[in-house]
């Protein structure tokens, strides 16, 4: 029997579908939001009546734009250049910027969307949006990557602004990246203000802001964990990715007392039953920062298990924490977890469990946190380093992750505000969507037609 909820919800859905064909993880993004809001507007006709949602799902502004650029062999090169402006009720555009070869309009409206209600949960002043290219910066040189992200900052710089829109790095925009672009933007302007976040110290960056995502998601796993009256000490604890986010959950879980088992790249995982420890960690931050090789060289150098081609979700753990890229933990993946006892999942990535696999962690009494929670801990310390920009002061470490657990508390909190039933079960996903939406929907009723 198809309910009046779940007719409402499909309506909507073939709106999204006529209007945005071809876009599977846009839809996927705004099916998730739509399974929470939906429900809640048909009971606040205040949102129904100001077609709010409809609002959101429109970008106020998409840019496309050619990237041309000259490899070292000098060979003329072209790429893709983007840059979604989803939503500036409750503030100026932010959001990262992401190289990698499967970007595409589909991939960064979902990134924009997801951060709208990301921004919104951290109660700072910050808009929505996201930016990238389909430039591959693996294999490329140091000089490559910087003519390239030049050229991209040629055409993006007219486009933004410390008051307009604020980019930051995301996946393949790291420091390296982020101090290319900001040196060709403070050339073009002939201005130094905090256009970019995620800048090296040296040149108006916030202390914490590279640990903020990993750092963060842990700090919201503690409080997911509080709920049952545990804590991470003693847990085994599935990471997947090697990248920035992965690396300080990495360090943050050994913090807390659990037992980090597993990294991965986009060639395969690395298992390590013993525990990957600080010397090990620092050896691959080296070997990803510095050397940018492959995950399977930490396998060769500490005589672990190393599995080509396949993801960590097979192995026994109490706590499993994606953190590389979309749809990467699929309803076959949610099952495995399941069978051999996990507890707990939250998302360091972006979407990376699929709208079964959530189903599934659900059904079965999984803890399950989205990104837009968990992993908001980087955006909102990029927003304490707006703030330190603007102000020409900088805070110590201590006060910047101490400014970032309170936030990541909070989150929570608005997360069970919105997201427990009577039974006292917290659905994360229901409060968070809920939680993020209110903000932003009361700013554009009362902003107008905007
Ligand atoms: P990085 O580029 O630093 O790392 C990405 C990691 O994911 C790498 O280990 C990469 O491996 C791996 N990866 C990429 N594609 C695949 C794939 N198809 N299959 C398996 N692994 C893959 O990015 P971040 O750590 O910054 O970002 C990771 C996730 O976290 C993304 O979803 C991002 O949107 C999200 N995020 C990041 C924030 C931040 O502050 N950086 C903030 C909030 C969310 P390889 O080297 O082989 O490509």
């Amino acid at each position: 029997m198809i309910t009046t909820k779940q007719s409402a919800i499909d309506k909507f859905m073939d709106m999204v579908d006529l209007k945005n064909p071809a876009q599977p993880e846009f839809h996927q993004a705004v099916y998730e939001v739509a399974l929470a809001i939906v429900p809640f507007i048909e009971k606040n006709p205040v949102y129904k009546k100001a077609n709010i949602l409809e609002r959101m799902i429109e970008a106020e502004r998409i840019l496309i734009f050619r990237v041309p650029w000259m490899d070292d062999a000098g060979n003329y090169r072209v790429n893709r250049g983007y840059r979604v402006q989803m939503n500036s009720a409750i503030g100026p555009y932010k959001g990262g910027l992401r190289f990698h070869p499967n970007v595409n309009l589909s991939v960064l409206k979902f990134l924009a969307f997801e951060q709208v209600f990301k921004n919104s949960l951290t109660t700072l002043p910050m808009g929505g949006g996201k930016g990238g290219s389909d430039f591959d910066p693996k294999g490329k040189s140091d000089n490559e990557v910087m003519r390239f992200c030049q050229s991209f900052m040629t055409e993006l710089y007219q486009h933004i602004g410390k008051d307009t829109d604020i980019p930051a790095g995301d996946v393949g925009v790291g420091s390296r990246e982020i101090g290319f672009l900001f040196g060709q933007y403070k050339r073009l302007k002939n201005e130094f203000t905090g256009v970019l976040t995620g800048k090296g110290y040296a040149y108006g960056g916030s202390l914490i802001r590279p640990e903020a995502t990993g750092y963060g998601l842990l700090f919201f796993v503690e409080e997911m964990l509080k709920t049952k009256n545990q804590t991470l000490k003693g847990k085994k604890v599935l990471i997947s990715g090697s990248g920035n986010v992965a690396q300080y959950a990495i360090e943050k879980t050994l913090a807390f007392g659990g037992i980090p088992v597993t990294a991965s790249d986009s060639n395969g995982f690395i298992y390590d039953p013993k525990g990957i420890d600080a010397a090990k960690l620092e050896f691959l931050m080296e070997l990803k920062n510095v050397k940018r090789g492959r995950i399977k060289e930490y396998a060769d150098k500490f005589g672990c298990e190393y599995f080509e081609g396949e993801k960590p979700w097979g192995i026994p753990c109490d706590v499993a924490l994606p953190c590389a890229i979309q749809n990467e933990l699929d309803e076959e993946d949610a099952k495995l977890l399941v069978e051999n006892g996990c507890m707990l999942v939250a998302e360091g990535a972006n979407m990376p469990t699929t709208p079964d696999a959530i189903t599934w962690l659900h059904k079965n009494g999984v803890l399950y946190a989205p990104g837009k929670a968990s992993n908001a801990g980087g955006v909102a310390t990029s927003g304490l380093e707006m703030s330190q920009n603007s102000i020409r002061l900088y805070w110590t470490r201590a006060e910047v992750e101490e400014r970032l657990r309170i936030i990541m508390c909070d989150i929570h909190d608005q997360c069970i505000k919105y997201g427990k039933d009577e039974k006292g079960n917290v659905d994360y996903v229901k409060g968070a969507n809920i939680a993020g939406f209110v903000r932003v929907a009361d700013a554009m009723i009362a902003e107008g037609h905007v």
